[in-house]
């Protein structure tokens, strides 16, 4: 069995250590540009180049080392549709988010950020606190990294919302489905986490229309793709105080450029696409099961359905 493997940052070494481990029946071919690479049955790869379509097109399937296919699927038909695409499954990120969302979560709660902006100040000043009644918590998206975080915040007793595709039940949670069910769901989350993949319906979701039926003082975290929000019209609602705050790990232009108007506003808080990073060790492990199991003729979990996007 033959895999080709591109890594965009040109680090392959540890990942054909891992494969050695997990999958020792494989060879690897790396992926260079200007180079023609041999067939190879399958390719693990991370928002390859243009230039790597025509091998794309002729593997049984792709894996893709993200939980986040929007990377791929902008090349549309020319990855043939009849080759499946599998992402990654939780392979140990959703724990990180769920650390990333819950510090943020209580951060805004037990006002932190108020604090932090205080103590530069010099102000030693107990401010009212929140209640938490009034701090619904909204998360977009129950997937394998939003159910996560929702398990993660259940124990703080928080009212907790949720807005997916398709219709859910889940104990403890308020559930909402597709866009008939956004309105309310939006009116009454205090919070917002965006825990999407991008897709044609989810691009610049959280625009100003949206951001504005969220309740006044509300807190913004997008964990997602920076393309789910209307940049310049969230920086406006925080100029306004309509938005009290957000946190962002993702954004439209990665790095986010010097330029670019959230360095100078204190009330974003900006990370750098850290919120749930690829595990090597994890990943691989799941990669090599998953080979396994369509070698065999199993059913392989995470297929990417091309027709919704994720
Ligand atoms: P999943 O595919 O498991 O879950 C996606 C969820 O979004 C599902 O609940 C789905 O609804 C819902 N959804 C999709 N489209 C719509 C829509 N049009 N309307 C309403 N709900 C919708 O994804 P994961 O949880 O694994 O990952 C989510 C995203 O997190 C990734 O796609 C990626 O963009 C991002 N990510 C970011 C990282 C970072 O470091 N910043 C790292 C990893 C992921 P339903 O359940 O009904 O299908």
């Amino acid at each position: 069995m033959r895999i080709l493997l591109h890594r965009a940052d040109g680090r392959t070494e540890p990942w054909l250590k891992d494969f050695s481990k997990y999958l020792p029946e494989a060879e690897f071919e790396i992926w260079h540009a200007g180079e023609k690479s041999q067939p190879c049955d399958y390719a693990v790869v991370w928002s390859p180049p243009e230039a790597m379509l025509p091998e794309l097109a002729q593997v049984k399937a792709i894996f893709n080392t993200g939980a986040g296919v929007d990377a791929l699927l902008r090349f549309g038909d020319a990855i043939p549709r009849e080759i499946p695409i599998i992402r990654l499954g939780d392979a140990g990120m959703g724990l990180q988010m769920a650390e990333y969302v819950t510090h943020a979560v209580l951060r805004y709660f037990r006002r932190f950020d108020d604090y932090e902006r205080q103590a530069r100040a010099g102000i030693w000043a107990a401010l009212p606190p929140y209640n938490r009644e009034d701090f619904a918590i909204g998360v977009l998206g129950l997937g394998a990294l939003g159910m996560r975080v929702i398990e993660a915040l259940a124990p703080f007793g928080f009212p907790l919302r949720g807005w997916s595709r398709t219709e859910k039940r889940i104990d403890g949670v308020q559930c909402y489905q597709g866009l008939d069910g956004l309105d309310t769901f939006l009116r009454g989350s205090r919070v917002l986490v965006c825990m999407l993949p991008l897709t044609p319906e989810t691009n610049n979701l959280i625009d100003r229309s949206n951001l504005g039926k969220l309740p006044a003082g509300a807190y913004v975290i997008n964990v997602a793709r920076g393309a789910h929000i209307a940049e310049p019209e969230l920086l406006s609602l925080i100029k306004s105080g309509h938005i009290a705050a957000a946190t962002l790990d993702v954004f439209r232009n990665e790095p986010l450029p010097a330029q670019h108007p959230f360095w100078q506003e204190p009330r974003i808080t900006i990370t750098p696409h850290i919120s749930a990073l690829t595990l090597r060790r994890e990943s691989v492990q799941q990669i090599a099961d998953k080979i396994r199991s369509f070698e065999s003729g199993q059913p392989v979990a995470d297929i990417v359905d091309r027709n919704l996007g994720y």
